[in-house]
């Protein structure tokens, strides 16, 4: 098999191995590692109708991580994927009115993060060994709630790494936040910032953006990575459950073999779409991607209109790890669009953090034809949670209500009835307040554990070890910072 090689979207970077780029996270240009080209599929599909979701993952893995051994990577796979989803589908589909809900909660952290980041510190680390890496690595995260979670799950006592997640003080839902301040492991350390995701997302670039601090840390042994979805070894992952999924719904006869799907993908920093897009341009059927948008819908005005602009205020929704004016995964897309015109793109970029906004052409427009972009409001998230529990008794998180809801308008404006799967990412009981508010109108619970009670009883759904563990855990996370103060945050957390 032929090595693919990666290099930046912003043109500074070039010939990079895969797990090089994994270890570096995010190009020193700014940009996005992405691979000279999207590998085909292997198997056919009627071979991926039989496979488990660790074959699956194997066979879309290997064609992007060339430089890992058979041996590297099934170790990495079969380590992530075990007993900590409590299925072994890993990834199982569920009917409900029709559609086919791709339920990916059903790790250690119950949000789909969980389904890339069990596997990220495995690739991470095996990237190390395969470089001849000394340094420790510190994997510097910001979160919209999830992925804070789920990187401190997969990262805590891992020898030779530590990890630093910065989170938006009153940004995320109770439990997450929860989650967040008990995690244990002494090589992990949360920071509450004065600020938005937004906010916290720019100041970690910013970190990684100073060489001079960079210098700093490289004498005292450190060296940064990243968790977030910009980093190839999130995305990788994720482009397997769309396979898997395909497969699945062959085997379940939803689809004969080589039809069409759509998938409906609620969408933050655009790394979960961005998988599926990926999975599409390998060969699997996909015909429409649905983006939906909280009412943050930066994207789909950019859909509609070709201008990306994040002028706007920022909104606080039910849907929290949606809270995002500036998708940085859409910046693979733009440099696809731009058929990897890696200056036309780092222009593009540059005018953004400039002048907050910039303009797609009407060619690259029509290239991004594949997707549709809609948006529901709370209220409509609201409805759309209560329709789907009346209707079938089956309960899906503030986060999915944002995707149910959006298909159900595609539908209505489109007349297209091809088979759908929409992309279920959290657990309903990560939200219990809002989902119970939606489903019994207003609930005056200001406990978020009676949300919780309450939930198991309507609904009958065993709730999760994720949610029984933070009840009564300590508290060990109290730091809180402005903005401006994040490096020297990092740097006293360090010891520097
Ligand atoms: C992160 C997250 C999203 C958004 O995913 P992106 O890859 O950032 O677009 C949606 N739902 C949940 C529950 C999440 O945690």
């Amino acid at each position: 098999m032929a090595n693919l090689s990666y290099q930046s979207t912003r043109g500074g970077e070039k010939g990079l191995t895969a797990s090089m780029a994994i270890l570096k996270g995010l190009a020193e240009d700014g940009g996005l590692y992405m691979p000279t080209e999207i590998p085909k599929l292997e198997v056919s599909l009627e071979q991926l109708a039989g496979m488990s979701y660790q074959e699956t993952a194997y066979e879309v893995m290997r064609l992007f991580l060339t430089d890992y051994t058979e041996e590297e990577l099934k170790y990495c796979i079969n380590s992530a994927y075990d007993s900590k989803f409590d299925t072994k589908e890993i990834a199982p589909l569920r009917e409900a009115d029709g559609v086919s809900y791709l339920e990916l909660f059903h790790g250690s952290t119950i949000a789909f993060k969980d389904m890339a980041l069990s596997i990220l510190p495995y690739l991470m680390t095996t990237a190390g060994k395969k470089n001849q890496v000394e340094n420790e690595i510190v994997i510097l995260t910001a979160t919209s709630g999830d992925t804070g979670k789920a990187a401190m799950a997969g990262f805590a006592d891992v020898p030779g790494t530590r990890i630093i997640v910065f989170y938006p003080k009153g940004g995320v839902s109770r439990v997450q936040e929860l989650q967040m301040v008990t995690q244990k492991g002494d090589n992990t350390a949360v920071v509450a910032i004065h600020g938005n995701f937004d906010d916290a997302q720019t100041g970690v670039k910013k970190i990684f953006g100073d060489l001079e601090f960079g210098k700093r840390l490289g004498a005292k042994g450190f060296q940064l990575s990243s968790a977030n979805s910009i980093n190839i070894g999130r995305l990788v992952p994720q482009v397997a459950y769309y396979v898997y999924a395909y497969g699945k719904m062959i085997q379940n006869k939803k689809i004969n073999c080589g039809d069409e799907i759509n998938v409906a993908v609620p969408t933050g920093n655009f790394g979960n779409i961005l998988a599926a897009y990926f999975a599409k341009q390998m060969g699997l059927p996909i015909k429409t991607l649905i983006c939906a948008s909280n009412d943050n819908k930066v994207l789909y005005d950019f859909f509609r209109t070709g201008v990306y602009d994040k002028k706007r205020e920022f909104i606080l929704t039910s849907s929290p790890s949606m809270d995002i004016l500036i998708s940085s995964n859409l910046e693979r897309l733009i440099y696809l669009g731009a058929d990897c015109d890696a200056q036309e793109n780092k222009k593009r970029m540059e005018q953004l953090g400039e002048t907050g906004y910039y303009t797609i052409t009407e060619k690259m427009q029509q290239k991004m034809a594949d997707f549709w972009g809609g948006y529901a409001t709370e209220e409509e998230n609201r409805e759309e949670i209560k329709r789907l529990f009346d209707q079938t008794g089956y309960l899906i998180d503030t986060h999915t209500g944002v995707a149910s809801g959006v298909y159900q308008k595609y539908v209505k404006e489109t007349n297209d009835l091809t088979p759908t799967v929409i992309a279920s990412t959290a657990s309903p009981y990560k939200f219990s307040h809002s989902v119970m508010a939606a489903v019994l109108g207003n609930v005056d619970e200001k406990d978020e554990f009676a949300s919780i009670d309450q939930m198991n009883k309507l609904s009958g759904v065993k709730i999760p070890r994720a949610v029984e563990e933070i009840r009564n855990a300590e508290i060990r996370h109290r730091r809180e910072c402005d903005r401006d103060e994040m490096e020297a945050v990092v740097a006293e957390i360090l010891g520097l």
